[in-house]
């Protein structure tokens, strides 16, 4: 398949996965963005009145929750960093339900553990959900259950790892995530300027692992490492994934319409 057919397919997925990080959601100094919570809200209420069933897994209940407990970071510790969750999650409910409700559409809270993921029968109540909730017209919002769970927010976990076992237990298509990068480049771009976005990528070779450096931000986690091992689980389950820049969340509309944005990591070869 050519680049532009390629990319011309994805308009034709309806149920996708989109994962917004905690640096789109957030200004620099933890606040919420929210005009662009609001714009994400519109774009994926527009969406779902095109018959699109979409999941969000966001970030950012740790990142906000911190901010507004006036913490100028992260917390170290997991536990302040499960407190900061608790606070934050609910603020992020807060949100999204109001800015949803504003164009008609409910949001509903999933909170997973690594042991949802792994277990058959946790796995199939939450797919069970997903899909009621997508049947009534409602838009699923996922995030990590980081006060139960210690894992959640260790080094080894991220959302963009749980945003690709979402796409395959609820049977997506597609797994759009959104960050505060453009996509997948040849090299990090914030410090290489001659850094180029690859426009697709079929298979994750030794090289396209090479590129991948590890990153992040001081509210957020993950960076390109998490990201190409997301796209990489999604494709071994034929899943495309598209890494694209959240800051103008009408992206997602231009990625549906077969817009060349982001990297698309293509499943089918
Ligand atoms: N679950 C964490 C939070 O909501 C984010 C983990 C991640 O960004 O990968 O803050």
């Amino acid at each position: 398949m050519e680049i532009s057919q390629a990319r011309e397919h994805l308009s034709l997925h309806k149920r996708i996965v989109v994962k917004i990080g905690t640096t789109t959601l957030t200004y620099p100094n933890g606040t919420l963005n929210l005009q662009r919570i609001e714009r994400i809200c519109w774009v994926v209420a527009d969406l779902c009145n095109q018959n699109k069933e979409i999941i969000i897994v966001t970030s950012g209940a740790v990142g906000v929750g911190a901010n507004s407990l006036g913490m100028e970071q992260r917390p170290k510790d997991i536990i302040g960093r499960q407190a900061a969750s608790a606070v934050g999650q609910a603020m992020l409910m807060n949100i999204y339900h109001r800015f949803l409700m504003a164009y008609n559409r409910h949001a509903a809270q999933i909170l997973l553990t690594r042991e949802c993921v792994g277990s058959p029968g946790r796995k199939e109540n939450a797919h069970n959900t997903i899909c009621q909730l997508l049947a009534m017209g409602v838009v699923p919002i996922v995030n990590a259950n980081d006060t139960i769970a210690t894992d959640e927010l260790g080094e080894l976990s991220d959302n963009d790892n749980l945003s690709a076992h979402v796409a395959i237990f609820s049977e997506s298509q597609l797994l759009v995530i959104l960050s505060d990068i453009e996509g997948f480049y040849n090299k990090d771009p914030r410090t290489n300027p001659k850094a180029v976005l690859f426009s697709e990528v079929t298979e994750i070779t030794p090289k396209i692992e090479a590129a991948a450096g590890g990153s992040g931000s001081s509210l957020g986690t993950g960076g390109m490492a998490t990201k190409l091992t997301a796209a990489r689980t999604a494709l071994e389950h034929g899943i495309s994934t598209v890494i694209a820049s959240g800051d103008d969340p009408m992206i997602l509309l231009r990625i549906l319409a077969g817009g060349q944005e982001g990297t698309l990591f293509r499943a089918g070869g």
